[in-house]
């Protein structure tokens, strides 16, 4: 009497995400430190988008100077 045996456990494969950064293929895994990025590139990518558009500073030198107060003649 064979009894059915159940299937083999694999190993979990490797789950592909799309990286939020570029779009493309990540390796959504332990191994993978940058998840869901694909890559360090990407996840600092990601991260330095945000942190200049909120640390940008627009320095505006706008020393036009002041007009020449002329003196009351009179
Ligand atoms: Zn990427």
């Amino acid at each position: 009497m064979s009894a059915p045996r159940p299937p083999a456990p694999s190993p979990a494969p490797a789950r592909q995400v799309r990286c939020p950064a570029c779009g493309g293929p990540s390796l959504y895994a332990p191994e993978n430190a940058f998840r869901p990025f694909c890559s360090q590139r990407c996840k600092l990518h990601d991260l330095g988008a945000w942190a200049n558009e909120s640390f940008r500073m627009e320095v505006q030198e706008d020393d036009a100077g002041n007009p020449p107060s002329a003196g009351t003649d009179g």
